[in-house]
């Protein structure tokens, strides 16, 4: 069984947890100003990434708080995970990632 750490929690199976779509998704702060192009962009559009992706979880039958992750999707290994709210972590050997919105 894959064990996911839970930043506020600790480690726990990965039933207790649900996967909640792709992180560092920021809603427009004006969303009338938005056309409707961008509108569309900021609901459907989202990485596809084969390998290290930031992706947002939910701990659903623990505290059922939010937090982000970075997880290879080829290999499911979770590199880290962090709170909602921190900056996405570099890399080890990568530059500081640019990826949020
Ligand atoms: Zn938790």
């Amino acid at each position: 069984m894959l064990v996911i750490h839970c930043p506020y929690c600790g480690p726990r199976p990965e039933l207790e947890f649900r996967h909640c779509g792709q992180a560092h998704i920021a809603r427009p702060l004006d969303p009338s100003a938005q056309t409707a192009d961008e509108w569309g962009e900021y609901l459907y559009l989202r990485e596809n990434p084969k390998g290290m992706h930031a992706e947002r979880w939910r701990h659903m039958h623990g505290c059922g708080r939010f937090f982000n992750a970075l997880r290879d999707t080829t290999t499911d290994f979770f590199v880290t995970t962090y709170k909602c709210g921190e900056p996405r972590p570099a890399l080890p050997g990568t530059a500081p990632a640019g990826g949020q919105r």
